[in-house]
């Protein structure tokens, strides 16, 4: 899509600090990082966000969670970290395209605000 931002982050046509990526999905460091590990999972394919997936992204969507669990074992934050999707902006989506926030190295409070 082409006025969107992950979009235009994977395409390369906005630098960002790659961390991983495979044909289907690609993970950057968060800009405005809220723990010391804040990386986020996006699907390649534009994905406006959870609510608006279809059935046929189920895999892709899974695949950002496999992508964030072996990140977060390269990270040794296995202990304890949290995969996040906000869903709409009364829950602080900013950016419509789907991803997957992976937080950790932090103790995490829970339930999140
Ligand atoms: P949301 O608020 O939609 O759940 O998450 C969007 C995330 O994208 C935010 O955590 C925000 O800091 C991050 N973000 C926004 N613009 C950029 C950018 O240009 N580069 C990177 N790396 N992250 C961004
Ligand atoms: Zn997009």
């Amino acid at each position: 899509m082409s006025d969107c931002l992950f979009c235009k982050i994977i395409a390369g046509e906005i630098p960002s600090k790659k961390v991983y990526e495979d044909d289907y999905v690609y993970a950057f460091d968060d800009i405005d990082p809220k723990a010391p590990t804040h990386v986020l999972i996006v699907p390649k394919k534009h994905i406006r966000g959870v609510k608006e997936a279809t059935e046929q992204d189920a895999e892709i969507i899974g695949r950002c969670h496999v992508a964030a669990a072996r990140i977060a074992r390269e990270r040794n934050i296995e202990n304890g970290y949290r995969t996040v999707s906000n869903v709409g902006p009364g829950a602080g989506q900013s950016v419509f395209h789907l991803h997957v926030h992976l937080l950790g190295g932090r103790p995490l409070n829970w339930p999140p605000g």
